[in-house]
């Protein structure tokens, strides 16, 4: 959650700053900021408005200053309002920090801050950080000594950028949040993701935990190590694998729409060369005593997916389980269990704490992740990648039917008929062509506008087909803010019937095998005046509309929910939304 990015070299700082804040966008929007260092002093700006208003407003009034630090926020503590935008400062102005992550002990370090005499101006956790340096400082510490004492006096989740009037350097520090550095010639890109300064660096250090570092025009040192020449080294560059049309819109409006229409490519990715990892990841489940799959929002459906995959092709019992509900499961794990954690950016903080929990009981970890430089590869015993490449829209779209795909192909190494399974992948993949085609995104379009007039919207499906129900209905409500709600077919009677009356909209999900069920579901409810939409491969005697989407075994829903994709896309660009920001989201959740 959250952006940061740094940079200090021979450059004005300002303009790079400020157009790495709008690549890192996607990580939160609640407010924004930025310092550089000028010869007059430091320059400070922040602001509620988009980055891009921001950008215009600053550029002008920015000094020409070679170091600096700037923020896109997603508010823990403290409304999201200018008072609360980072950066953050010191009593004397002269420390200033930026900060991803939660402090769980922030209440009682203000507390005795403020008994020290420090004054704060903003009601966040991050505040405590520039002052607790300065109150180093004042006991006689360097800075360096007290950036390196920072983790013994931090409770949480932290990456954090400091920088200090007079000093040309950018202090960093991490921990359970992410930070890079990107490195340029002579300059030095400290940042939460690669985007941020793709156009500028091609290699890349990843930061350890609580290995704090200072960046500057000589170049990178280590704060706090022993004084060993071999401790002093940092940690060996990498080169960046990303480039910058993969980050970028393109001739799109939105990264939504592109990442939606990226998805017959992405899974080709993944079929035409399965990652070799599965076979090895294939290998522990087959040994495993239990598996469990453990994701938060899009990756838990697609644990819910990976359940129904494993019931229905392996007749083997698995669990699915919301990541920041596993602590409760996580007692009935044994030696030889097999935990299958999923996560797009690899950081969601949730699922990490799952995987913790994991290897505290001896269970082993399959990680299914996108971002392949994250903490949950290097978390996992094996790694499957998705190789979706980077997605950049808060809704999870492209990773969803990857996960998919993968699991999948995963589930293929171990059923009695892989031929028949691979078979199946590949009939969904092809029937992507016509559902991301421009007639498939008009008649999504025509849905989208006789759906916009209510406020209200029931999706239902039964095995797999429930999965896709129920990422439709996140997908719906995320990006166009409409309350959708998702029920398997046979719960409609024991409750949700009750919220059905004349118009209201319910979207059906069924292959050929469920048509006899699915048409008793349509009857009943259209004798209740719901205005009944489907998804199969042929419609229903009461389809008020219908969208083919042919069978393909057990992997329909890979299939099934791009139109639902499309869908919330056009469905947020009726009501003015931006679909590529939801409301209160962020991408990488990194906090608890
Ligand atoms: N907890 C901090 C705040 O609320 C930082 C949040 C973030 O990661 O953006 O300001």
């Amino acid at each position: 959650m959250c952006g940061i990015a740094g940079y200090v070299g021979a450059r004005p700082a300002a303009p790079i700053l400020l157009d790495s804040l709008q690549r890192l966008e996607y990580r939160g929007y609640d407010s924004c900021g930025i310092a550089v260092l000028g010869d007059a002093g430091v320059f400070v700006r922040r602001s509620v408005s988009p980055i891009s208003e921001f950008r215009n407003e600053v550029l002008p009034a920015a000094p020409e200053g070679t170091i600096g630090l700037a923020h896109t926020r997603w508010a823990t503590h403290g409304r999201a309002d200018l008072a609360n935008a980072h950066p953050l400062v010191s009593c004397d102005g002269k420390i200033l920090v930026v900060h991803n992550g939660v402090l769980e002990n922030a209440f009682e370090l203000r507390d005795r801050l403020i008994a020290q005499g420090h004054r704060f101006t903003s009601e966040t956790d991050s505040e405590t950080i520039p002052h607790l340096l300065e109150q180093a400082l004042a006991e006689g510490r360097t800075m360096d000594e007290a950036v390196a004492k920072l983790p013994e006096q931090l409770v949480g989740s932290y990456a954090i950028v400091a920088m200090r009037e007079g000093h040309d350097e950018l202090y960093l520090l991490r921990s359970g949040s992410p930070l890079v550095v990107g490195i340029g010639d002579g300059e030095y890109f400290p940042a939460s993701d690669i985007p941020s300064f793709l156009p500028y660096a091609q290699r890349v250090i990843y930061l350890h935990e609580n290995d704090p570092f200072a960046v500057g025009r000589k170049g990178i040192r280590r704060l706090g190590s022993g004084g060993t020449a071999a401790e002093a080294v940092p940690p060996l560059p990498q080169p960046v694998s990303l480039n910058v049309e993969s980050v970028s819109k393109g001739s799109f409006e939105h990264f939504m729409i592109k990442e939606i229409m990226e998805q017959v490519a992405a899974i080709a990715r993944l079929t035409d060369a399965p990652p070799p990892s599965l076979a090895t990841a294939a290998e522990l489940m087959r040994g495993a005593s239990s598996v469990k799959f453990v994701g938060a929002g899009t990756s838990y459906h697609a644990g819910l997916f990976g359940q129904f995959l494993m019931g229905t092709l392996l007749h083997t019992d698995s669990e699915a389980c919301v990541s920041s509900e596993f602590e409760f499961r996580a007692d009935t794990l044994r030696p030889g269990s097999v935990v299958i954690a999923m996560s797009q950016s690899g950081e969601t903080a949730d699922t990490l704490q799952a995987v913790r929990f994991a290897r505290d009981r001896g269970a082993r970890v399959i990680g299914l992740v996108n971002s392949e430089s994250s903490s949950l590869t290097r978390a996992a015993d094996v790694v499957i990648p998705l190789r979706s490449g980077p997605e950049l829209s808060v809704a999870a779209t492209k990773s969803y039917t990857s996960q998919l795909v993968a699991l999948n192909l995963l589930v293929e190494h171990l059923a009695a008929d892989p031929t028949g399974v691979a078979r199946t992948i590949l009939q969904a993949r092809d029937s992507l062509y016509e559902l991301t085609s421009d007639s498939a995104r008009s008649y999504m379009a025509s849905l989208a506008h006789s759906l916009a007039r209510h406020n209200h919207l029931l999706l239902i499906g039964r095995g797999g087909h429930y999965v896709t129900a129920l990422e439709a209905a996140l997908k719906i409500k995320e990006v166009a803010g409409f309350a959708s709600q998702a029920f398997p077919g046979g719960e409609m009677k024991h409750g949700p019937l009750a919220l059905v009356g004349e118009g209201s909209p319910v979207i059906l999900f069924y292959d050929r095998s469920q048509l006899a069920r699915a048409e008793l579901a349509a009857s009943e409810l259209g004798t209740r005046g719901a205005a009944i939409y489907t998804v199969g491969p042929q419609p229903l005697r009461s389809s008020s509309l219908h969208i083919r989407v042919n069978d393909a075994g057990v992997a329909t829903p890979i299939a099934q929910i791009v139109p639902m994709q499309l869908l919330a896309y056009e469905l947020a660009k009726l009501r003015q939304l931006d679909p590529d920001h939801p409301r209160n989201l962020a991408k990488s959740v990194t906090v608890l």
